[in-house]
This record gives structure tokens, C-alpha cells and sequence, in this order.
């Protein structure tokens, strides 16, 4: 019997791997007509600064992030595409869409917002445009065509690829260069540690929604946040808790020092129109928690 089912289990197992190698292939061929088709589009997640008392400044900043209306699977997961997009090459083009359209965005909401205007514009890096030799000419281009302001734009790098040689240092350096700020996200799940922190050139520390997740219930968690928080502020870092879902976590995350947080608590990831809504209601009423 027990062989039976192992056999059964390895049946079910390579069924589940040639389903995923057809749904790569599949998207791998439509991802080359969605960039034309204009089927990629951004949304925005705030970024709150942490008060006490579980208040938050809903104008801190906000993260872009892609998303792909598929005509016949519907909406799909940067999770499921990027990874396609870099082996592809098309992460470029897709890349540098995101980019000038978050700038554009962000600029926009300057003028139409403007005291309740985010002051800050997170845009995730991939690693094949961490490499890619132009990228500093192809940003600052794109900052120049929207106008906008360098030292509000932070560009987010993972964790695994900062940790990665002498060539992503440069390309890092040229970007703090440029004026644009840099953050280190997804922390606490690469391979680089508290003690490497202060080999890389970022801004700001995004401390995993994993350990923010555990942080309301586990001692350990809760401990490797406060440690993270004392080292990146030791370096001048502020740091951000990701995937805060509940008020218990925001506020451990506000008592063991981080500076910002963002999550499903305050907001989910929403189109331009929908954030400019919530950051008006929001800032109308700055005390309120949420
Ligand atoms: P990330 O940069 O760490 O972005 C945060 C992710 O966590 C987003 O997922 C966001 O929707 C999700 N999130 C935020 N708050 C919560 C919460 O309270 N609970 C839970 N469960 N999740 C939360 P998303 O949009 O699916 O993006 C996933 C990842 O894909 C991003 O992680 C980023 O690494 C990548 N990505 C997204 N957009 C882009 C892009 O334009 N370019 C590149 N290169 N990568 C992107
Ligand atoms: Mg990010
Ligand atoms: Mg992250
Ligand atoms: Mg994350």
C-alpha cells in the first residue's frame, strides 16, 4: 500500500510539474504581447509612518506595484510573471513602464493632492536591471521626462542580490549618485545579515512580512525586529515592517522602533484613482488609526 501511494504521489508530482511548465509557457508567450496591449498596469500601496497609539501618517510614501490583467486568466501575480519577464528580457521594457508610470503618477498626485500629496515613491528593482549597465542613464531620464524629484523616489533591491558582488555595489552607488534613495526589502529572508548591513548603500530596511507576522505572537521574532531596528538606525537607516494585517502587529512594530509600516491593516495595493481617495479621507482626519 505504502508503495502504491508513494507511486501515486509521484504520478500526482510530475502531473503538477508539466502543468506548471505548460502555464509558464503559456504566459511566457502572452507576457510578450500584454507590454503592447497595455495589459500591465500599476496599483500603489501606502506606506504609513508609525505613531503611537496606533495612529499612522497616511502620507509617508507609497510602493508601486504591477499587475497584469490577463484577458482570459485574469489578474495575475507579479510573482508568477517576473520571473518570466527577467528570463524573457522583457523585465526591461516592463521595468522602465512601472517606473515612468509610478513618476508620472506621483507627480500628478503633487498637484492634485498637494498637502495630502505621499512624499515618498517606492519602486521595485529586479535583479536583471540591477545589471543591466544603462540603468542610471535610463533612470535619471525617466526622472527627467516626469519631473520627478530624485530624493523622493526610493528604488527597493532585494536582499539576496545586494549581497552580490562588486558590480551591483557600483551600480548601487551610481544610483545613490543620481539622488534617488535605497532600500533593502524582504529582510530577514536572504543570506546577508545584520552584520553585513553596513556593506550596502541603502536608505531605509524593510523587514519581511514574515517575522511582522510572528512578531505579535513569538518572543523571537519580536526580538530580531528590535535587533534589526537598533542596527539600521545605528547606521542611519529607518526601517519599514511589511504586511501589517492587524493592530496588535502595528503595534509592536511601533514598540520595537520601526519607523513605517505598511499593510493590509491601513490599505490594500489600489489603483491611482481609488489611493488618491483613500489619501484624502485619511489625510482629513490625520489622528485617526485606520
Ligand atoms: P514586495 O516588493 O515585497 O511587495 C510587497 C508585497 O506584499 C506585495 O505583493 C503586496 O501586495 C504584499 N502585501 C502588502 N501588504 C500585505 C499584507 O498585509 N499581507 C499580505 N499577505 N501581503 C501584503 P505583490 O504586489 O503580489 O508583489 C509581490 C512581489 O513581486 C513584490 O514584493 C516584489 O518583489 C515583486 N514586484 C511587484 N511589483 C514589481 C515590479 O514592478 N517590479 C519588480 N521587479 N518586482 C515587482
Ligand atoms: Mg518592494
Ligand atoms: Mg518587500
Ligand atoms: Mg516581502
Amino acid at each position: 500500500v505504502a508503495k502504491a501511494q508513494g507511486g501515486n504521489r509521484a504520478v500526482a508530482f510530475e502531473q503538477e510539474m508539466r502543468d506548471q511548465a505548460l502555464l509558464r509557457s503559456s504566459l511566457e508567450a502572452d507576457l510578450r504581447t500584454a507590454v503592447e496591449r497595455a495589459e500591465l498596469f500599476n496599483v500603489y500601496q501606502p506606506v504609513v509612518g508609525l505613531l503611537a497609539d496606533g495612529h499612522m501618517d497616511p502620507g509617508a510614501g507609497v510602493e508601486a506595484l504591477v499587475r497584469w490583467r490577463h484577458p482570459v486568466r485574469g489578474l495575475v501575480s507579479p510573482i508568477d510573471f517576473i520571473g518570466i519577464a527577467e528570463s524573457t528580457g522583457l523585465i526591461h521594457a516592463i521595468g522602465e513602464q512601472v517606473l515612468a508610470t509610478a513618476c508620472r503618477d506621483f507627480v500628478a498626485w503633487q498637484r492634485q493632492l498637494s498637502t495630502a500629496a505621499p512624499r515618498l515613491l517606492a519602486v521595485n528593482l529586479s535583479r536583471a536591471q540591477l545589471t543591466q549597465a544603462d540603468l542610471c542613464d535610463r533612470v535619471a531620464a525617466i526622472l527627467a521626462a516626469s519631473g520627478m524629484p530624485a530624493a523622493q523616489l526610493q528604488l527597493e533591491i532585494t536582499e539576496s542580490l545586494a549581497a552580490q558582488g562588486a558590480d551591483i555595489q557600483h551600480q548601487l552607488l551610481g544610483l545613490k549618485q543620481l539622488g534617488v534613495k535605497l532600500a533593502l526589502d524582504d529582510f530577514g529572508t536572504g543570506y546577508s545579515s545584520l552584520s553585513s548591513l553596513h556593506l550596502l548603500p541603502v536608505d531605509t530596511v524593510k523587514i519581511d512580512r514574515s517575522f511582522v507576522s510572528l512578531a505579535a505572537s513569538s518572543a523571537h521574532h519580536k526580538v530580531l525586529i528590535e535587533a534589526t531596528v537598533l542596527v539600521a538606525r545605528s547606521l542611519g537607516m529607518t526601517t519599514v515592517a511589511e504586511g501589517i494585517e492587524t493592530l496588535e502587529q502595528a503595534n509592536v512594530a511601533h514598540a520595537q522602533g520601526c519607523d513605517k509600516g505598511q499593510g493590509y491593516l491601513y490599505s490594500r495595493p489600489l489603483e491611482s484613482a481609488a489611493l488618491q481617495q483613500w489619501l484624502t479621507a485619511h489625510a482629513a482626519q490625520p489622528a485617526a488609526a485606520h
